[in-house]
């Protein structure tokens, strides 16, 4: 029977409530707003089956070691302006679906929370497109993802590769019509803090949510902003530079444990591509740095070279050297960010605080932030602003 004693043992993948025979385990929220298993040990009959499934508990054996990589951009503007990067995932996603595929990966449900569901249409992908940085529920979704594959449906899966290789053990054994998709991952955010931000968001506004974009391209892509939209018309667009929620990201402080202990970083991987944000496209084709986003894309099998052989027709892409690619931007695929030391004093403020006094003791909104935030639609409009995000990042 799964047990947690140490909670960076386990990613939320949900193999282990998959798999269960007695359907007696619920992926339940703890205190930090994470959900982990929980057995109800009345039904269980301590198969040891959630044991075994759990990736967390075998090691992590990459099968192919042949990666390449490829800048990529979708030549449909207006989808690469939504996209958190250059839109590769919306080009390798229409591919599948226009061969009456299914595509996962993560969206948000009618009240803006994180979680894995599926879209059989084009019109439907506006859903799994653009990053969410806030750990996706995935509900049934191993459980629907192996129907499909059984019924012989080609299946494209997206998530972070925790959820990738939690999949791949879920299944326990290859399918050829199963293509799965990883993304280059930071970590992921608690789902319970989203939910309270989102409320707080609306309290302030005295108006429902009706739209979220984690990256805004308003400024470019290097300036990209957070919005979110109300009922009542209005907009608001904020930058890194006063951003609560994404700064507490990047600051690591509202991570799941198990993201400062990743088991899955690593260049080569058993997902067929992984994509991350391409800053430096300048390094690799000029010609292609517009400030309106690049993925880079890495293919690490023959199915994921297959796929993008058939996403050429709608896409520009160029060559990288991949060494120089997980180093100008890819950092994260190989190292975990560490916890900021003050983690566990913000979740237990995150409890016992208001929103407005945590934000207030995290990441107070002084004159220079405002300032930088009056600056950004300047420096966007003199061209600048593309140029000093790459400085900032060397
Ligand atoms: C939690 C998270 C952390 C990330 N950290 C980094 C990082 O440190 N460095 C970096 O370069 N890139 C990171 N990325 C990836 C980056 O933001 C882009 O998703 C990627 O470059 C692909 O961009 P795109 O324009 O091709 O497609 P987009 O349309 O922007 O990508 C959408 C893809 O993201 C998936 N997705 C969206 N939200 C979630 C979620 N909550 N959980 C699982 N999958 C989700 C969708 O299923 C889809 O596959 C992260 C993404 C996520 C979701």
């Amino acid at each position: 029977m799964i047990t947690i004693s140490d909670k960076a043992n386990c990613s939320g993948c949900s193999a282990c409530y998959a798999v269960c025979p007695q359907h007696c385990i619920t992926m339940r929220p703890d205190e930090e707003g994470f959900l982990y298993p929980s057995v109800d040990i009345n039904l269980c009959i301590n198969c040891g089956a959630c044991d075994k499934v759990c990736p967390l508990r075998k090691p992590f054996i990459v099968d192919e070691e042949k990666t390449s990589a490829f800048a990529v951009q979708n030549k449909n503007e207006s989808i690469r302006m939504q996209s958190a990067s250059g839109g590769a995932f919306s080009a390798f996603a229409a591919v599948v679906l226009n061969k009456g595929g299914i595509v996962f990966g993560g969206c948000f449900d009618k009240d803006f929370n994180v979680c894995h569901d599926s879209v059989a249409t084009i019109d439907d992908l506006k859903r799994l497109r653009c990053s969410k940085y806030v750990q996706s529920d995935m509900g049934n979704t191993f459980s629907k993802v192996k129907a499909l594959l059984k019924e012989g449906r080609l299946v494209l899966f997206s998530g972070t590769p925790c959820q990738v290789e939690g999949l791949n053990s879920f299944l326990k054994r290859k399918y050829d019509n199963l293509i799965t998709l990883d993304l280059v991952c930071h970590g992921t955010p608690s789902p319970g803090l989203w939910k309270k931000y989102l409320a707080w968001n609306s309290i302030e506004e005295k108006s429902p949510i009706t739209y979220v974009s984690f990256r805004d391209k308003h400024f470019g892509y290097a300036g990209s902003t957070m919005a979110i939209g109300f009922e009542n018309g209005k907009t608001k667009y904020q930058s890194l530079a006063i951003q609560f929620f994404k700064y507490t990201f990047f600051q690591d402080l509202n991570s799941r444990p198990s993201c400062f202990k990743c088991h899955f970083k690593t260049i080569h991987r058993n997902a067929d591509i992984t994509l991350y944000d391409c800053w430096h496209i300048n390094a690799f084709d000029k010609s292609m740095d517009d400030d309106r986003g690049t993925t880079m894309v890495l293919l690490h099998t023959d199915k994921g070279e297959n796929l993008f052989n058939e996403t050429k027709p709608f896409i520009r892409f160029c060559k990288a050297d991949v060494d120089k690619a997980i180093e100008l931007d890819g950092i994260m695929a190989t190292q975990c960010p560490s916890p900021n030391p003050k983690r566990r004093q913000f979740f237990k403020d995150a409890n016992e605080l208001t929103f407005e006094q945590l934000i207030n003791k995290y990441y107070p909104l002084s004159i220079k932030k405002r300032f930088i935030q009056c600056l950004k639609p300047i420096m966007h409009k003199l061209g600048v602003l593309n140029h000093l995000k790459r400085f900032i990042s060397k």
